[in-house]
């Protein structure tokens, strides 16, 4: 397969998706390097106040006409929008590799889980209904209609820049609202090409826009007056500033924010299995997840098993082979930047030094193919490591497991619970007692049972609690229908 390395074509530097048209930004310029590569393979502009004020103007005028369009009308946009993302899969997900790095089999992972998004929001007439119960008095009916609201906006993290605002996008505009899409400035491509992709798929002008910024654009958008709604995933800092904002201007708002998640590992686990699990779990995208494994912890057992279960993940893992996504047999990538990269090293250097003992050191490179050095890791294993280390309180984002040991279950919870994060956690174990009463303890949004990454399907909420996740109603699923319309209640009486 050729490597397709432009793209998108002619719009190599992007523009703003406003009104059904391609509008050029006035805004600063910044590049966007293939981090495999280091090539620059576009430029995203950084968009003025005016022109983002000028797309929620532009998304507050179609709203109306858009708000009227039968449900059955707008669910026959997103089936053809399905339709055109499946034509396009493989060049959606090359993007993806393009101008994030992981390898083109995450890539197309991501595609597929991005897809269901549009699948599921495409049952719109039956996901909408309200309900009703009649004589709630003599002669009285009561009924409730779920309605949209007007403009929502999405601020989405740079890890998976093609699912995440999916997770929203489609529930907004199949509930009849029109939304804002602002990419994160690291990879906006795949928000660009979606758009196109929109725009073939024949949604009215104004309901589906991309303005491009950084923190700046979404700022702009947070505190519009008109903006009913806002969806955003990133770090927890950020996404607490967000929830604050929201609060003080009274919208309604989803914020994830960060993880720290915890792969508990019982001595009746099966070895093999759960050592492949947590492969992916923690290196794949790199370690860039929000469900990534990050602190695995063998509770109980003596000391054979817990030897055997260190050595087989130390040995599975110095077999990670490292290098350019598109290159089908590689099954890490490197971290989106350089920045990125200097973020990891500095928390190995961290580890070391807080006297956690470093069983494999990534900053020893290794990659297959001759492409700079400049954003790549090796995956990286301490040992030893305790509940108070910096490694094991933050997140790391990166392609390093820590692991721990404790003498029980308990202990165990206890570590998990000491965590501000609450993202998701896993335990693998053969009995059912156990997955059941870490099922039921853990304070967590997302359970894994033998699973690395608890990832929700599309026609369920992703949820995250603790600090990693501000507000009631989650994304996807029924919940993001919640989320992008408000109850009307009637009480009728005829005579
Ligand atoms: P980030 O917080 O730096 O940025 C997220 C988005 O917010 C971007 O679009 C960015 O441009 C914008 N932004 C940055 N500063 C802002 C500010 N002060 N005000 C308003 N908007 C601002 O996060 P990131 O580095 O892009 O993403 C990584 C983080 O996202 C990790 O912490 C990861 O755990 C988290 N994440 C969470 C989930 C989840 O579901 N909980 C999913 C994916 C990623």
């Amino acid at each position: 397969m050729p490597v397709l390395e432009e793209p998108i074509r002619e719009k190599l530097v992007l523009k703003n998706y406003v009104g059904g048209e391609w509008v050029e930004s006035e805004g600063e310029l910044q590049d966007i390097i293939n981090p495999g590569t280091c090539k620059v393979i576009a430029k995203v502009p950084f968009s003025t106040e005016a022109e983002v004020n000028e797309a929620v103007k532009v998304a507050k005028k179609a709203y109306p006409e858009w708000r009227k369009t039968t449900p059955l009308a707008r669910a026959r946009c997103l089936f053809r929008l399905k339709e055109a993302l499946e034509e396009n899969f493989e060049e959606l997900s090359r993007i993806q590799t393009m101008e994030h790095g992981k390898t083109i089999d995450e890539s197309r992972g991501e595609t597929r889980r991005g897809i269901e998004s549009v699948e599921v929001a495409a049952g719109i007439p039956s996901l909408m209904m309200g309900y009703n119960l009649e004589d709630i008095a003599s002669g009285i009916d009561e009924y409730v209609i779920p309605q949209p609201l007007g403009v929502f906006c999405c601020i989405p993290a740079f890890n998976f820049p093609f699912m995440v605002p999916l997770w929203f996008a489609p529930y907004a505009v199949a509930t009849g609202n029109c939304i804002v899409i602002k990419p994160s400035p690291r990879d906006p491509i795949s928000q660009v090409r979606i758009a196109e992709l929109v725009d073939e798929a024949g949604f009215p002008p104004g309901v589906w826009n991309v303005v491009h910024g950084g923190a700046e654009v979404a700022s702009v958008l947070l505190e519009h007056p008109d903006m009913e709604g806002v969806t955003f995933v990133g770090s927890t800092k950020v996404a607490k500033e967000v929830y604050k904002k929201c609060g003080q201007t009274g919208k309604r708002v989803i914020a994830q924010g960060g993880a720290k998640n915890f792969m508990l590992v019982m001595p009746d686990a099966d070895l093999e299995k759960t050592v492949s699990a947590l492969m992916t779990s923690f290196f794949g995208n790199t370690g860039q997840r929000c469900l990534s494994g990050a602190n695995a912890i063998v509770a109980g057992g003596d000391d054979r098993f817990y030897r055997r279960f260190v050595d087989t993940f130390v040995n599975t893992t110095s077999r990670i082979k490292v290098g350019y996504g598109l290159d089908e047999s590689i099954q890490m990538g490197p971290l989106q930047s350089e920045q990125a990269k200097e973020r990891v090293l500095g928390f190995i250097e961290k580890g070391i030094k807080e006297g956690a003992k470093l069983l494999l050191d990534g900053r020893r490179i290794s990659i297959s193919g001759n492409y700079p050095l400049t954003s790549f890791l090796n995956p990286t294993v301490f040992e030893d490591v305790s509940a108070g280390m910096t490694i094991a309180k933050e997140e790391i984002f990166g392609p390093v497991a820590n692991i721990m040991r404790t003498e029980d279950f308990d202990e165990a919870i206890e570590i998990i619970h000491s965590s501000c994060y609450g993202n998701a956690a896993s335990i693998f174990t053969s009995s059912g007692k156990s997955a059941r009463e870490f099922q039921y303890r853990v304070r967590c949004g997302n359970i894994g049972v033998n699973v690395g990454i608890a990832a929700p399907m599309a026609f369920f909420p992703f949820s995250g609690m603790k600090d990693s996740f501000f507000g009631v109603l989650h994304g996807q699923g029924r919940e993001a229908i919640r989320f992008f319309t408000e109850s009307k209640v009637v009480i009728q009486r005829w005579w």
